[in-house]
């Protein structure tokens, strides 16, 4: 209708028209992604105050036939507005299960795996059962295994049940993103989490802004009196691993630490003689 209209709408229109289909045609290749095997996962270390790698964060690519690599903000938001999320994450959660029960062969004392988990994956209320069938197809140890959600999941009393649970079988619970969302504090109090995950641009502004690392240093002494882990996210420069660790913080990930690599990548680290 009306493509060679000269009114602006018509224009409008045929652009809406346009990414509308852009849209149904990303959709349905991501849905052949997963038959297609173009789904990737990457592995970045995380190390503690020795650098030593205690952990390493899955995170998605996908491996388009046409687009190349794409990176999970080129079609997560997509995959989040339809079921398509759900199959998703529960490929995510069985192969990063599997990747990371592999690493056992390359150190006695292997890396645990952190698994980014989507609001909507917990909504769906299958979660447990999907990371339970995830640790008994693998056999990885549950305390090996550490769910990444952010804030605004956390405050969904609803959750906190199936949270909890998941808990009681070992897993660890971290605060994604931490400090960006709204109430950050509140729930510390209502759900016991174990690891806190403070938001690269807190990592970035704690090194130029004496007021930004009070309020960091105090985070962490926060977390610490309260048994919890503070891993720092984003620490790209050796100043900021020096000004994070000396605010405090035991754990930190970040390109300066190592970027995002590729299964194979990951594990030649782990074997590596002087490997840290
Ligand atoms: P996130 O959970 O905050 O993951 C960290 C992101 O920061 C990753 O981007 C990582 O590559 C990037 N990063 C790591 N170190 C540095 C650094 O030093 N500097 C900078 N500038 N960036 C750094 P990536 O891989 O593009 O992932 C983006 C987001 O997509 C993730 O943010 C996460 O929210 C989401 N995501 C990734 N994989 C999954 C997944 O399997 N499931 C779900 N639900 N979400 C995922
Ligand atoms: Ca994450
Ligand atoms: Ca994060
Ligand atoms: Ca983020």
């Amino acid at each position: 209708a009306g493509q060679r209209g000269i009114s602006g709408i018509d224009f409008y229109s045929t652009d809406l028209n346009r990414l509308l289909q852009e849209r149904l045609a990303l959709e349905r290749e991501l849905r052949h992604a997963l038959v297609r095997d173009e789904l990737e996962l990457e592995f970045q270390p995380i190390v503690d105050a020795q650098g030593q790698v205690v952990s390493a964060e899955a995170l998605l690519r996908w491996n388009h036939p046409r687009r190349g690599r794409l990176g999970p903000d080129q079609f997560l938001p997509l995959a989040e507005q339809s079921e398509l999320i759900l199959s998703l994450g529960q490929w995510v959660l069985h192969k990063a299960l599997a990747v990371a029960v592999t690493w056992a062969e390359c150190r006695p004392d292997p890396p645990s795996v952190a698994v980014n988990v989507s609001a909507r994956q917990l909504d769906a209320g299958n979660l447990y059962g999907e990371v339970q069938r995830a640790l008994q197809s693998s056999g990885l140890l549950p305390a090996r295994l550490e769910l990444e959600l952010t804030e605004s999941v956390m405050q969904r009393a609803e959750s906190r049940a199936t949270l909890s649970a998941l808990r009681e079988l070992g897993i660890c619970i971290a605060i994604d993103d931490f400090g960006t969302g709204f109430s950050s504090l509140s729930y510390l109090k209502a759900f016991p989490v174990d690891i806190i995950k403070i938001d690269r641009s807190f990592v970035t502004d704690a090194t130029t802004d004496s007021r930004d690392a009070v309020i960091v240093r105090a985070i962490i002494a926060m977390a610490h009196i309260l048994g919890i882990d503070v891993v720092a996210e984003g620490v790209e420069s050796p100043r900021h691993q020096t000004v994070l660790r000396k605010l405090g913080c035991n754990r930190l990930q970040g390109y300066h630490v190592g970027r995002p690599e590729t299964a194979e990548q990951f594990q030649a680290r782990l074997r590596a003689p002087d490997a840290t």
